[in-house]
């Protein structure tokens, strides 16, 4: 039977695909296909390492006294019996022989189908037997891992080209934002998760991704199951679990159609960005690793306008990017980039970007303090001011090869500002004694907090430029967790206190004749291109796939007609009020 989830858009256009539901502790799980003359190989591997754990528990049971450890000895039995069960080992060889998954993969789809059987058992003794089965698992994924060559086996075959296999979507209930990323280029073609709001990180990494997803879909992870055919509409927010026929057939039609958009916009990547009366506006890419730097010239990107640093600093179990390795880092982008501007942003850790493994909803769950109100981004640094020299020395050795520029995430005070000049000063000092080189570099300011929008006359004088991070700006302003799909309703960039502080953040900083981008989510959104050309925003930050969308927008866009507008929807009384106003601003 189909059935339809509602969720929350993250990136527009359609998939189809099988779902692989994958648990949120296990996403770290190599996900690659084998080549059909792999699957002995894969099976034996899958063998070996059922061996070695019934070894290992055969062991243990030895050396515990039966008469002392009765219900230890119990246990081992029925780990043994799991591990034997026909439901693990034969139904795991098949996703292995037919699908062609590695056998980490295969274990984990099926531990997820045989876990989805006892969580709907009756029996409370049977249902609670999934937690051996999950210990089970664990110790199985681990002999896989003990396997000499099971590292490379798997960087040789993600590369490969998947064509013949059915796509494939990922469903899990949560994925930290550094887990998002390491499904960068993967087999999977789209993304659900349970959890999370349109600004939340883990959704602006799938939206870098440019390929459909929906998070905040709720029960998604419990109703759809292991191999269904779902559909992702990433323009709704729905997922169709099981389709119809008739639906499938219009979906691949719509698919189709968004294709061939797609390739017509993408005739506009190379034409210079200018609106109708002129005006010259800058599309700069918003990045998360430096492997990302090439796609984004190739999208027609004129410069890095946010990097995000802090995904270098990720899942490293506290062992975080020393100076070299952040200069290289650095070095590649910057030379990539060749010669364009790079803005890196300092590490904006905390909130929904916990340091380790961890996603939102345990960071929220397990910390009852409000991580995005806590020790994040600048203030992190500044009370980690070695990690911080370390950093600011990294980017500016890597000034020395292009140009660069420095953004503070979440400034909200003047002493801010002072304490990370004096940081940048320290930096510079300890590179001339070093002997290393580095060139003038700018120093900017992210307005993400409405304190710091409130402040912009005072604050823009201590910064060379600012760039507006619209999404916490929205966040902060509307009280409303950006990642929490149980408000996401009320996170609404059309909120007139948001328009307020965005007009005045960009007229201050050009009054004051200084620099000034928006990086949000805002500026990879056509539907607000008009309104911040009416404001006066002549640069504009996003994922590189957003480019030739915006500049679409830019290049049918006459900013003396908006401008005449922009009155009536900085007046607006209500989010409905300001988006109809701006629909007045379209040219037609
Ligand atoms: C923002 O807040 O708008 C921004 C660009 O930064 P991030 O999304 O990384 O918090
Ligand atoms: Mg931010």
């Amino acid at each position: 039977m189909s059935i339809q989830v509602f969720g929350q858009p993250v990136s527009r256009g359609v998939a189809i695909g099988r779902a692989v539901l994958v648990a949120s502790s296990r996403v770290d799980v190599a996900h690659y296909f084998i080549d059909p003359e792999q699957i002995e190989t894969e099976v034996a591997r899958l063998r070996d390492a059922r061996n070695e754990v019934a070894a290992e528990l055969v062991a243990l049971k030895s050396e515990v006294p039966e008469e002392a450890h009765a219900e230890l000895v119990a246990l081992l039995d029925v780990h043994l019996m799991l591990l034997h069960d026909e439901l693990l080992s034969d139904a795991t060889k098949q996703w292995i022989v037919e699908r062609h998954y590695n056998a980490e993969w295969a274990m984990s789809a099926q531990l997820e189908v045989i876990a989805r059987q006892f969580d709907e058992m009756e029996d409370d003794y049977l249902r609670e037997r999934k937690a051996d089965l999950e210990q089970v698992v664990e110790r199985l994924l681990k002999a896989l891992s003990r396997q000499a060559g099971t590292g490379a086996a798997a960087s040789s075959s993600a590369a490969r080209d998947f064509a013949g296999e059915d796509p494939l979507i990922l469903v899990a209930s949560d994925i930290a934002p550094a887990d998002m990323l390491q499904f960068k280029r993967s087999v999977f073609t789209g993304f659900i998760t349970d959890v999370g709001g349109r600004t939340s990180h883990t959704a602006i990494v799938a939206r870098s991704m440019d390929i459909p997803a929906v998070v905040g879909a709720r029960e998604a992870s419990r109703i759809v199951r292991q191999d269904d055919w779902v559909i992702i509409d990433g323009d709704a927010g729905l997922v169709i679990v099981n389709p119809s026929p008739i639906v499938l057939e219009e979906y691949r039609f719509r698919q189709r159609q968004i294709e061939l958009e797609r390739a017509k916009l993408n005739r506009l990547r190379h034409t210079p960005s200018v609106t109708l009366d002129g005006q010259v506006v800058e599309l700069l890419a918003n990045i998360e690793l430096p492997s990302d730097a090439t796609p984004a010239i190739e999208a027609g990107a004129v410069g890095v306008g946010l990097f995000r640093s802090e995904f270098l600093f990720m899942n490293r179990e506290g062992q975080l990017p020393n100076e070299d390795e952040q200069f290289e880092a650095y070095r590649t982008v910057v030379q990539a980039m060749g010669g364009l501007p790079v803005t890196i942003r300092t590490v904006d850790i905390g909130a929904d970007k916990p340091l380790d493994r961890m996603s939102a909803h345990e960071l929220r769950h397990e910390h009852s303090l409000n991580p995005a109100l806590g020790l994040r981004a600048i203030r992190w640094s500044l009370a980690e001011p070695e990690m911080f020299g370390e950093q600011l020395r990294a980017i500016l050795r890597a000034s020395a090869f292009g140009k660069v520029r420095i953004l503070i995430p979440m400034v909200a005070h003047v002493g801010e500002a002072r304490q990370v000049a004096q940081a940048v000063e320290r930096a510079k000092a300890q590179l001339d004694a070093t002997g290393h080189p580095y060139s003038a570099v700018e120093l900017g300011a992210m307005i993400e907090v409405p304190a710091a929008a409130l402040m912009m006359p005072t604050l823009v004088r201590h910064f060379d430029f600012v760039s507006i991070g619209t999404n916490d700006l929205i966040q902060y302003t509307l009280a409303i967790d950006r990642a929490d799909e149980s408000v996401a309703h009320l996170y609404d960039p059309w909120h007139p206190a948001v328009l307020q502080l965005v007009e005045r953040t960009i007229a201050c900083a050009n009054e004051a004749g200084k620099g000034v981008s928006v990086c949000g989510e805002m500026a990879g959104d056509p539907a607000f291109t008009e309104l911040l050309l009416a404001m006066g925003l002549r640069s504009f930050s996003m994922h590189p796939a957003q480019v030739a969308s915006i500049k679409q927008r830019v290049l049918r866009a006459d900013v003396r007609t908006l401008q005449a507008q922009l009155g009536a929807v900085l007046a607006a009384e209500s989010p409905l009020e300001a988006s109809m106003a701006l629909m007045k601003m379209r040219p037609h």
